[in-house]
């Protein structure tokens, strides 16, 4: 029986889906982080539970051919980069084996070729949003990002992962709240100011936006700081600030005020624009989000007479990409600044046959339905938990030729898939497509078929 800081010889035998190594010791599956298949390692236990165990690699006996050896450890400690010390080549093969894998073992299809997930020529410094908490570290407010599953700041200056003009930007800000003296948050003692920066970088417009998430209402000489900001970087459009005073993980509280400028930013996918809240959701890799949307698109195939649902629309990407190829786009989103932002983008690109619904998904689809709209296709979009049982039932009712399915969940994807299947769907297609390089994250598309 092992117990905790025993050390033992072992070899990793596979990647979990969130990148950790397993090895399998006495019957006990354990998972290492920062180890790779094929590796030998001495691992020392952490942690122990009834039929599984966390482990740190002590020292590596045989390290793999496809370790990425140059990364900082720190990416990996913090989460930032999980999958970076694997060469990216094996990152793309990894992501589509969990596909191929979820895809069988959930839904038991094995009959569907999955491809080899598309990826970046360079795969880094592609996120153009960060979100970093400000912490006070040895007396002196830092930026960076948690240790893994804590809450100990690590600072950082390059995110390796980022757009290089929002580490600048956060950088500044972090010198500016010195230089002013501004406390940063203190969790346990619930003391201090500044909480987290949000910063949103337009990919193809440059445009910037800021947001300060604070315990309480006043900053003070917040004038003088965006005065600075402003003649620093002159591409931030929109400086906001996020009140957020309760002790929890949740990093934006309800209350959003507009310090400086617009309260969007804009920014450009598929040659149309679009205006961005800082409540929105916003792919946050917008060239590889172009090509799963290209994929979307190809996948559907529609005509001109084409009606289109795109349910989980967020500001409109997918719908308003399709809009100008189709009859009409019914868009439904929950988050009501999204659908806002939707709606005028859509007006933004001269586009008059797009219409945005702020409900759920389930409930603008019994809506739709009893209106008597018959979708040719639907497009999901859902979060990671996937679609629910009542949605699929009532997308299936209604009966569209082909439901086009993104998911970045491949497990929920596989889960959902299996009941569409059970209503007459088909697979018929799915291409991964790398969203998040260096990172466990999977991002897919698939093709359903009426049969
Ligand atoms: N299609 C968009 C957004 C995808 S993210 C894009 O490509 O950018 C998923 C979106 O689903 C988020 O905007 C989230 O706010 C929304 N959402 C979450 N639960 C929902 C629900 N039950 N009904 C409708 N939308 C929901």
């Amino acid at each position: 029986m092992l117990t905790k800081n025993d050390i033992v010889e072992t070899e990793i035998s596979d990647l979990s889906h969130d990148g950790a190594g397993i090895a399998k010791v006495n019957g006990f599956v354990f998972f290492v982080e920062n180890a790779l298949p094929t590796e030998k390692i001495h691992m020392r236990v952490l942690k122990v539970k009834k039929r599984i165990g966390f482990g740190k690699v002590e020292a590596f006996i045989k390290m793999s051919d496809q370790r990425q050896k140059k990364l900082n450890l720190t990416y990996l400690r913090t989460g930032i980069a999980d999958l970076g010390h694997l060469k990216y080549p094996a990152q793309l093969a990894f992501k589509r084996q969990q596909v191929q894998n979820s895809l069988s073992k959930i839904a038991g299809i094995t009959d569907v070729d999955v491809p080899l997930t598309l990826g970046m020529e360079v795969p880094f410094a592609y996120r153009n949003k960060a979100q970093v908490p400000v912490r006070r570290i040895k007396g002196q407010l830092e930026t960076g990002f948690f240790r893994k599953n804590s809450h100990d700041l690590v600072p950082i200056e390059d995110f390796w992962i980022q757009d290089k003009e929002i580490d600048r930007l956060i950088l500044y800000v972090r010198d500016l709240f010195r230089r002013f003296d501004l406390k940063p948050y203190d969790e346990k003692e619930q003391t201090g100011l500044i909480r987290h920066i949000l910063v949103r970088r337009g990919h193809y417009t440059g445009q910037l936006m800021l947001v300060l998430v604070t315990s309480r209402p006043k900053i003070f000489r917040i004038e003088q700081m965006i005065e600075k900001i402003v003649e620093a970087f002159p591409a931030v459009k929109s400086i906001i600030q996020n009140i957020n005073d309760q002790n929890t993980n949740t990093i934006l509280g309800e209350e959003f005020r507009t310090l400086y400028g617009n309260d969007r930013i804009e920014d450009i996918m598929l040659g149309n624009r679009y205006a961005i809240s800082a409540q929105s959701f916003y792919q946050v890799n917008t060239a590889m989000a172009e090509k799963l949307y290209e994929k979307a698109i190809e996948f559907a195939d529609v005509s001109e007479d084409a009606v289109v649902i795109d349910a989980y629309s967020g500001i409109g990407t997918i719908g308003l990409s399709f809009a100008k190829q189709v009859k009409a786009v019914y868009g439904v989103e929950i988050v009501k600044e999204a659908v806002q932002d939707a709606r005028e983008n859509a007006v933004l690109n001269g586009i008059s046959n797009a219409v945005y619904t702020a409900n759920s998904a389930e409930k603008a689809m019994a809506q739709w339905s009893n209106e008597n709209i018959q979708p040719d296709l639907v497009v999901v979009d859902p979060p990671r938990k996937g679609l629910t049982e009542s949605f699929i039932k009532a997308s299936a009712d209604m009966q569209p030729q082909k439901i086009v399915y993104i998911s970045c969940n491949p497990a929920t994807m596989a889960r959902d898939i299996k009941l569409y299947q059970e209503l007459g769907y088909k697979l018929k297609k799915v291409q991964p497509v790398d969203l998040f390089p260096q990172t466990h994250h999977i991002e897919c598309v698939s093709l359903l078929v009426k049969e």
